[in-house]
């Protein structure tokens, strides 16, 4: 494995915040500070803020990323984006089967590994979510979910292409609620998702849920944990660059 094949990925999921003067306000501080080298940054704002988050972003080195898309490129999809529309206007990263799309626009294994396919094809990289709601946690099936949603987000995708994919291990219970997986625990879960399919260990697996400032540092230490995918804490540039700061030692690192 190169040095540089899990350099660490701190990705912003906004979800449904910012209008355009806010995500122009909020990418001005963000590209004003000199991020830390090794690192990759990614913001992924709404749809309707995309085009000026491109433009605020030209010239820096903060990748851009949307939250979700369809798997098509064009075609009677009342609401939906597609991938040449995001790669027309700069987009290059895509959060795709994030826990709340399964839950509330009945995103499939199968549609995420559509759109992983289609992602893919149109020189997106995405960021798969998975992880266990809390009654799952509680009985004891995070390993069989989380491999299940894996396995099914990857299917039929040679390991070269899974390689440039990232996975982001995201507990359900742990999405805005303060609490976050114990760190070895995150690192134990990460490492069966590593192993669960080939290309995974060679590819970024990110933790999410809760990550803060004043977290990150610790699950940032763990061996199969390559960087964070970040709510809340990525909504102001103070607790967005605290999370990216801590992910500094990891640079180089791998
Ligand atoms: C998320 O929803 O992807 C997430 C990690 O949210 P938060 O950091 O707010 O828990």
């Amino acid at each position: 494995m190169s040095a540089d094949a899990r350099r660490p990925l701190i990705a912003g999921n906004w979800k449904m915040h910012k209008t355009i003067a806010e995500t122009r306000a909020l990418l001005r501080e963000l590209r004003a500070y000199p991020l830390p080298a090794g690192i990759d940054v990614v913001v992924a704002p709404p749809f309707t803020a995309l085009v000026a988050a491109s433009e605020e972003l030209h010239g820096t080195a903060i990748g851009l990323g949307a939250q979700t898309m369809h798997e098509g490129e064009h075609g009677a999809y009342t609401g939906e984006i597609s991938p040449l529309m995001l790669h027309e206007i700069g987009v290059r990263w895509v959060i795709l089967g994030h826990s709340e799309r399964r839950a509330t626009c009945n995103e499939s294994d199968a549609g995420v590994n559509r759109k992983v396919r289609s992602a893919l094809a149109h020189g997106l990289t995405p960021i798969v979510a998975v992880g266990e709601s809390e009654g799952e946690h509680r009985r004891g099936e995070t390993h069989a979910i989380v491999v299940a949603q894996t396995r099914a987000a990857f299917a039929n995708i040679e390991p070269d292409e899974v390689a440039r994919c990232v996975v982001a291990y995201e507990p359900i219970w742990a999405i805005g609620t303060g609490l976050i997986d114990d760190p070895a625990n995150a690192n134990a879960v990460i490492a069966e998702i590593r192993a669960s399919v080939a290309g995974l260990e060679r590819a970024r697996i990110l933790y999410g849920g809760s990550m803060k400032g004043d977290n990150a540092a610790a699950l940032m230490a763990q061996s199969d944990i390559d960087g964070g995918l970040i709510g809340g804490a990525s909504l102001k540039a103070e607790s967005f660059l605290a999370v990216i700061e801590a992910a500094a030692p990891r640079a180089g690192a791998t």
